[in-house]
């Protein structure tokens, strides 16, 4: 048994225990009725063994974990079918007690509904409606009252009281169940937003990832055939890479590609959209690229901060240490697929390194 199910079947016995409580308190009150002979001490001593006796059996089930090899609601049923048909009983066995054992019945239909569908409600309300009709029926040339001393007027009361409080622990399992479910939901909700996180976020910089930078972009193209604004693409890749991490050791080079994606995102525009292409390749999208040289212009912004950056600073790079970037950037042309477009970046960016990088090409 794992700590939850643990958990649960403590709570199983501490709920059993309950109703072992409440039966033996309903006992002794109708005992009380025999004392003050509203009742038989025969009904009186016959409601005590068969109402303590089931619940009693139903607590020593729990306590051994016979309970485990059925379902929940088994459980539940069996107590509330036992109870209800012990009140049943005693409205006709009881005569002048009718009025007190229909009222509990109440209560163990009451709590029976924490169960429930509403369909699976509506058949066993009119069951009960039935099965009390009959008992009454059935008890009805006999039935009478407690004579109205103090002692029965009070024991009617305690009767009440008792009866409440045992309505009150079904409102309190509601609004258990209640908070329980929404802290379920909750941390589904977080969950989720986890893995949408996951899903669309480079780990190590916190950018959009390639497939959904993808998505984006798709976006953008159907934007852009909508409105008739151009849109660009510029493809960047960390000059000689591979030198700054022979040289600082990978977790210096994975502090530069964070910085640089810090960068980047300060220097771009608000509606750009930045994501990591793959390794040291970066991806920026630029919608509403117009006037035309502001796609280079924002490119140029962002080349030229890079390489004045004083990456010791914020990578623990050595204070001479020098990181540059090239950049191949190509604007939409009517009707291209957005692969495409990214193609011509691509091919501008092989010239930018051909041209002796730190610098940016305009695919034609
Ligand atoms: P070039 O100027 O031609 O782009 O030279 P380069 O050295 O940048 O290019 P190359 O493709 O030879 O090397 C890329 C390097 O980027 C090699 C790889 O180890 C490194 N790299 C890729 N991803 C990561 C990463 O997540 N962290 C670190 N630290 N390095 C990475
Ligand atoms: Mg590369
Ligand atoms: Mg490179």
């Amino acid at each position: 048994m794992n700590d939850k199910q643990q958990h649960l079947q403590t709570q199983r016995l501490d709920a059993t225990a309950m109703t072992v409580v409440s039966s033996l308190l309903q006992s002794l009150l109708i005992g009380l009725f025999a004392w003050t002979g509203t009742t038989s001490w025969s009904v009186a001593f016959a409601f005590f063994v068969l109402s303590a006796g089931t619940t009693s059996l139903f607590f020593l089930a729990v306590h051994r974990g016979w309970n485990l090899r059925f379902r929940d609601r088994w459980l539940l049923w069996g107590q509330l079918i036992c109870n209800y048909v012990i009140q049943l009983v005693f409205i006709v066995a009881a005569p002048t007690l009718w009025m007190i054992f229909l009222a509990s019945s109440l209560v163990s239909f009451n709590y029976a509904m924490l169960g429930f569908a509403p369909r699976q409600f509506r058949w066993t309300w009119l069951g009960f409606g039935a099965t009390t009709a009959l008992a009454l029926w059935a008890g009805r040339a006999r039935f009478g009252y407690p004579a109205l001393t103090d002692l029965n007027i009070v024991l009617m009361w305690l009767f009440f009281f008792l009866a409440v409080r045992r309505l009150a622990l079904i409102g309190t399992q509601f609004s258990t169940l209640r908070s329980e479910l929404s802290q379920r939901n909750r941390q589904l909700t977080l969950s989720l937003a986890r893995i949408q996180e996951l899903a669309s976020h480079d780990d190590l910089t916190g950018t959009f990832n390639r497939r959904h930078f993808m998505e984006l972009l798709h976006d953008e193209r159907e934007r852009s055939h909508r409105t008739q604004q151009p849109y660009s693409v510029a493809l960047f890749d960390l000059d000689h890479f591979k030198t700054i991490n022979d040289r600082f050791g990978h977790a210096a080079g994975d502090a530069v590609l964070r910085d640089f994606c810090t960068l980047v995102q300060a220097h771009m525009r608000v509606t750009d959209r930045f994501a990591r292409w793959g390794g040291e390749e970066f991806v920026l999208l630029m919608p509403v690229t117009t006037p035309v040289e502001s796609a280079s212009l924002a490119v140029e912004r962002i080349r030229s901060a890079v390489a004045a950056h004083d990456w010791s600073s914020t990578s623990a790079l050595p204070a001479d240490a020098r990181v540059t970037v090239s950049a191949g950037v190509a604007t939409c042309v009517p009707g291209e697929s957005a692969e495409t477009l990214v193609a011509r970046a691509d091919v501008a960016l092989y010239q930018a390194k051909d041209a002796g990088r730190n610098c940016f090409v305009m695919a034609p």
